[in-house]
């Protein structure tokens, strides 16, 4: 994520050339800056917080007009979000024989038809056709909005089993599975009869003891739309989570296709309320400050699905923001 991009020396570095503001936002190398700042003062040990210089700095870190000289249809590189192998993702089938997915955003939420939302290219390519690599690659003055620009990272692709949003199984499941959610709950509820909180506590420190006990067996109870169905974070393929509208059926503008989601990229890779996502090595981190968001990309909303053609991979794509 957020490059190196494996892309051919002689072509072209795609630009947005659609008309909005690109003369004020926010510089990349402060966005890095201040994500550099942070990430040190979460991760300190002690003394907790920023230091006064560190506070100093951030405060000069602020959006402003660097780019005067831009007119609103001048062309801006567009930034390098992510690229995938298929080699990788076994989801992830490219059209030709290609084997690379590169994806690349204008980080002004400017595009759509409600002018609010990032514009997403998807560049699909042969790796072994790639001999000369691009070495400096184009970067934008200024991103219009901090949390278009991604941290330089990488993927663990990992293959999980999802299941349907709820809405799209039979009635008749659908009442299963509320069945199967109470007898869950309930099952709980008998567990913590069963340790019946006593009504003072010796000391705050067994006060406290008891109300994180209490709140932990509340995350343990499983439900099928927070812990089975849908995977929150980045991924390929899968099935979209619509947990804003419900579902929505996307088809394709050119030929009416019903359309599959090729990619989510999200805010986060976790949600600290419902944990049984979290990846096994990523445990411990549960509760550290920013460790469920190490892409520092936000969509607006939080999570933008891609949406491809069935039919025919050339067909324009689209995005869906949640
Ligand atoms: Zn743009
Ligand atoms: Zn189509």
């Amino acid at each position: 994520m957020g490059g190196p991009f494996l892309w051919p020396a002689d072509e072209p570095w795609p630009v947005c050339t659609v008309p909005h503001d690109r003369t004020t936002g926010y510089r990349p190398a402060d966005v890095r800056r201040e994500r550099a700042i942070l990430a040190e003062a979460w991760g300190r040990e002690a003394p907790q917080g920023l230091t006064d210089a560190e506070r100093a700095e951030l405060a000069s870190l602020v959006p402003g007009p660097y780019a005067p000289h831009l007119g609103e249809r001048d062309p801006i590189p567009l930034v390098a979000l992510a690229q995938l192998f298929t080699r990788d993702v076994p989801a992830l089938v490219g059209p030709d024989g290609c084997d690379l997915l590169q994806v690349l955003w204008c980080p002004a939420e400017a595009h759509g038809p409600r002018g609010n939302a990032f514009d997403v290219v998807l560049q699909w390519r042969r790796s072994a056709d790639v001999r000369d690599v691009l070495h400096d690659r184009p970067e934008p003055v200024v991103i219009g909005r901090a949390h278009g620009l991604p941290n330089e990272c990488v993927l663990h692709p990992e293959q999980v089993a999802e299941h349907e949003h709820i809405q799209h199984l039979d009635d008749e499941l659908q009442e299963a599975v509320e069945e199967w959610e109470e007898s869950l709950e309930e099952a709980a509820d008998d567990a913590t009869d069963g340790t019946a909180a006593p009504a003072s506590y010796a000391t705050y420190e067994e006060y406290e003891a008891a109300m994180r006990a209490a709140e932990q067996s509340a995350d343990a109870v499983v439900t099928y739309t927070g812990d089975l169905s849908i995977a929150p974070g980045w991924k390929v393929g899968g099935f979209a989570s619509w947990h804003l509208t419900g579902p929505t059926p996307v088809v394709c503008s050119s030929c009416g296709t019903p359309m599959r989601l090729l990619l989510t990229a999200t805010d986060r890779e976790w949600d600290a309320g419902s944990q049984s996502w979290v990846p096994v090595e990523d445990r411990e981190l549960v509760r550290v400050k920013g460790a469920n968001a190490p892409t520092g990309v936000s969509p607006a909303r939080g999570t933008m699905s891609v949406f491809t053609c069935t039919t025919d991979p050339r067909h324009l794509h689209e995005t869906v923001f949640q």
